[in-house]
């Protein structure tokens, strides 16, 4: 059945010396045979670029071995693809990033302070939670083994806000698009939308793929060919989300179509009111790649209509008889976004040439840019700043 996390797994073994191996270039073995690679040091100015999942977390972790930066945002508001709605029903809505892909020990991982206990609450679908799948006849069972985690009245943004935001809060700057990096020179100097100039000794860009793509951002000189090239290849879903109130729940937890998994996108409803503390009925959407394109094709009541048309045909005109209100999210939409993030079936070696920094002085973070096998999640994008900042650090 088609679910949203289709190809998230956590650190093994084999990765981790896998890893190791590729860190020899820079890392003294040491550090992987138990030492902590966040352990050293940096003496100069860092300055990050995006203040979502991956640049927070670069700040936190700079932030924990007193180094000196910034974070530099071109919205006003922090969080990127974790943007959050706490206007549309008693609970928040994640409108990005939603369910947690690994183990909740992965949310003390980003924290990285043994002193620090997080109580974000996470929950675990039931095995005998309902599937529902439409296939011109609707047949529902029993889910099974699906490991992904909901976040319990709180979203992945709550979680940042709680434990990661706190350390770079004052140290963020809103309003702040960056249209070129410099890197001819010794240090880094970065010309902002409003001529402003940045300069630094080191830079993380984490910036979403389609930023780079679209070259809103000019390097000076222009990025080697190794980088342009994973650029060109590397291919981004787009991809938008719908919640949907409804006055009675006549859904399963999940229901996926004939088409919800295909290596174009995916597309899948699920009951997005699961295991919180509301009786508010609110089915989400999920979809990327072709499989949102019939969604973002459409706004306002024509995407109401669309919406309800389809689940209509699936449960009988129940959508249709007790639908209260909708949200939409397109992030192809999106400011400074464009984009959902690095497609499932991506070849590795392209987010991994992506991560590489250049000339020792510009680095990436970023969910499309990681030297792991998996990319896509938030915690990959916090996985990919943890590695920067330990490059920098080293
Ligand atoms: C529909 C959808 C569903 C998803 N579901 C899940 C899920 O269930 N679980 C999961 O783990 N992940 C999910 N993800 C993916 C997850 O949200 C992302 O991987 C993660 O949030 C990306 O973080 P990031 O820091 O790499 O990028 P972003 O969050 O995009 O941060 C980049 C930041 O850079 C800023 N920026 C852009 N250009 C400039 C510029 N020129 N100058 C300055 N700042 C700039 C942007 O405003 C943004 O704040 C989903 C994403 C989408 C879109």
């Amino acid at each position: 059945m088609a679910l949203p996390s289709l190809s998230s797994h956590p650190l093994s073994r084999r990765d981790f010396i896998k890893l190791c191996a590729a860190l020899l270039v820079t890392v003294p073995l040491a550090r992987c045979r138990g030492g902590d690679p966040l352990d050293g040091e940096f003496e100069g100015r860092v300055l990050i670029i995006g203040a979502g999942a991956a640049g927070l977390t670069a700040g936190h972790l700079l932030a924990q071995r007193n180094v000196d930066f910034q974070i530099l945002e071109a919205a006003s508001i922090h969080g990127g693809r974790i943007k959050r709605a706490n206007d549309f029903i008693d609970f928040p809505i994640p409108l990005g990033g939603e369910w947690l892909h690994v183990s909740a020990d992965e949310l003390d991982t980003i924290v990285n302070d043994p002193g620090v206990e997080v109580t974000t609450q996470t929950q675990a679908y039931d095995p005998g939670d309902s599937a529902g799948f439409f296939d011109g006849e609707l047949f529902v069972g029993a889910l099974g083994e699906y490991s992904d985690l909901k976040f319990v009245g709180a979203t992945w943004l709550d979680f940042f806000d709680e434990y990661i935001v706190p350390s770079s809060a004052s140290r963020t700057r809103f309003n702040t698009e960056i249209i070129s990096v410099d890197y001819s020179g010794d240090t880094v100097v970065l010309t902002d939308s409003s001529g402003g100039v940045h300069e630094a000794d080191r830079v993380i860009i984490t910036v979403p793929l389609r930023v780079l793509q679209d070259e809103a951002i000019r390097f000076i000189p222009p990025l080697p060919g190794r980088k342009s090239a994973a650029l060109a290849e590397a291919h981004a879903w787009g991809g938008m989300k719908v919640f949907i109130e409804f006055s009675e729940q006549f859904y399963p937890t999940f229901l996926a179509f004939p088409d919800s998994e295909t290596e174009r996108g995916q597309r899948v409803y699920y009951d997005a009111a699961y295991g919180q503390d509301s009786s508010a009925n609110v089915l989400g959407l999920f979809s990327v790649g072709t499989a949102a394109e019939p969604y973002q094709a459409r706004t306002g009541d024509q995407l109401r209509d669309y919406i309800l048309a389809e689940l209509d045909e699936v449960f009988d005109g129940a959508a249709s008889r007790s639908y209260v209100r909708h949200i939409a999210q397109d992030w192809s939409k999106e400011p400074f976004i464009g984009q959902a993030y690095l497609f499932d079936g991506s070849d590795p070696s392209i987010s991994r040439e992506l991560w590489e920094p250049i000339a020792s002085r510009v680095f990436f973070a970023g969910e499309a840019y990681t030297r792991h096998d998996d990319w896509g999640g938030v915690h990959d994008a916090a996985r990919s700043a943890r590695d920067t900042v330990a490059r920098i650090l080293n």
